[in-house]
């Protein structure tokens, strides 16, 4: 059972719960598109840079176009950079649905800010790493332009394998990270920091080095890097990154783009910053399932999936594949389960109308079977479930539990194993 996918999968899952820029590499197959984290838009991690010395360039964010035109105005700048504020990036080679090419737009007129911001604002913007449709565009930030020598990436990152930070930076930037470590793996430069030393000023030198600032901007850059470390500890972030990190002709060492990500456990420390997350862009029935303590994602297939714990939904995931099937979401039941959690989980799975079954399939640890059980049966009758539904139940309480299914008298398919689950729910959708 142990296939090479489920392996793959579960590292996928493990690279996301991180997010480092370097390795997450998208699953076609899954198409996973989760946002478990906090992640702020551009301008909101722009701003804390700013306030703790990182150099960004003057802004306004702006949500209509009239506003747009002012903000171009107020800026006064040679040239002005609308750029769309979605979580997504790769904004720059984006598609609006108004048939506007590109996320990212520079121009010296602030009238044509404005007819710019008019094709941007309400559309959604296409990129590389957004679902096909797109993101709806509700922001934009209108900047100071700055012209720009040289491009080049900076990002700081907790990463597992090292047990703490590490600083990955590169001299080609502003392109496609992960294009660059495909195809020139020598120009990506790895620095790992102790985390209770801090950054010595000689790998921030270093790194100022490899990027290839020369002369005075090396110290700036240096210096920009040691602010951006010291920035990614207050905030308890899980990623910092900065591409491109860049130079301009005067002379100066800026952060053109900025993505930030957060770790949710730090949120009781870093009130302020998870304030500003304004959830827009999860999908509403993420934030429902989060209401509940539920961790939902949404997937493209037709079996739902209920299940405890992410390595347990990746090894769902892969053998209804190898079954033939195809998963429609995962949610994800923590814990300290509650038979309410239960009815409220399959209220949300049975509300996507791709859902043609349903698979249960939850090891019982800390979770009691029979909780569990009451749980579904309960759904199963006031919900009237009209879906084929399959549980796999195993651990902590599981004959108890097999027996409130068993003399519930409801049509619920009892499976042995995983590998028996999965082939009797892609069978029940097969049949339709
Ligand atoms: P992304 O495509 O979502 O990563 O958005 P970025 O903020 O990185 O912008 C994309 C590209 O636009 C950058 O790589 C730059 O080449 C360019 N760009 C962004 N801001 C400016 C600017 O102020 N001046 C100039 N000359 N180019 C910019
Ligand atoms: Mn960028």
């Amino acid at each position: 059972m142990a296939s090479p996918l489920a392996a793959q999968a579960g590292k996928l899952l493990r690279d996301l719960a991180l997010r480092p820029p370097l390795l997450v590499a998208r699953s076609q197959a899954l198409q996973l598109t989760p946002r478990r984290w906090l992640n702020l838009q551009e301008y909101q991690s722009k701003k804390l840079m700013s306030d703790n010395g990182v150099k960004v360039q003057r802004f306004f964010v702006v949500d209509t176009a009239n506003e747009a035109l002012e903000a171009a105005k107020r800026l006064n700048a040679k040239e002005i950079v609308l750029k769309a504020q979605i979580l997504a990036g790769g904004r720059g080679k984006g598609v609006f649905s108004s048939g506007l090419k590109g996320g990212v737009h520079l121009t010296k007129d602030p009238k044509v800010v404005e007819q710019l911001a008019k094709q941007m604002i309400g559309y959604n913007l296409a990129t590389k790493q957004t679902p096909k449709e797109g993101v709806k565009v509700k922001k934009v930030m209108v900047a100071e332009a700055l012209d720009i020598s040289r491009e080049t990436y900076l990002a700081i990152l907790m990463d597992r394998s090292c047990n703490g930070p590490v600083m990955v930076g590169s001299p080609q930037g502003g392109v496609d990270i992960e294009e660059v470590a495909a195809s020139n793996p020598e120009l990506i430069f790895k620095e790992q920091i102790d985390i209770i030393e801090g950054i010595k000023d000689s790998q921030a030198q270093q790194m100022a080095e490899n990027l290839g600032f020369l002369g005075p901007l090396k110290n700036q850059a240096a210096d920009q890097i040691k602010k951006l470390y010291n920035l990614f500890l207050k905030i308890d972030a899980t990623q910092v990154e900065v591409n491109p990190f860049g130079e301009t002709p005067e002379g100066q060492v800026v952060c053109f783009d900025a993505k930030i990500n957060f770790d949710d456990n730090a949120e009781f420390r870093q009130k302020d910053i998870f304030a500003m997350d304004d959830k827009s862009e999860n999908e509403p029935i993420e934030n429902e399932a989060a209401r509940y303590d539920l961790k939902y994602i949404g997937l493209d297939g037709n079996i739902a999936c209920f299940v405890n714990g992410a390595g347990l939904a990746m090894a769902t995931c892969d053998i209804i594949f190898l079954n033939g099937g195809k998963p429609a979401n995962f949610l994800d039941l923590g814990g300290g389960v509650k038979e309410s959690q239960v009815y409220q989980a399959f209220k949300l799975l049975t509300s996507d109308p791709k859902v043609e079954a349903i698979l249960v399939n939850i090891f019982g640890g800390i979770v009691n079977c029979a909780i569990i059980a009451n749980g579904i049966t309960k759904a199963c009758r006031e919900l009237e479930l009209k879906v084929p539904l399959v549980v796999r139940l195993e651990g902590t309480n599981v004959h108890e539990a097999q027996n409130i299914l068993k003399c519930s008298g409801l049509p619920i398919t009892s499976a042995v194993d995983l590998e028996d689950a999965a082939k009797k729910a892609v069978a029940s959708v097969a049949k339709k």
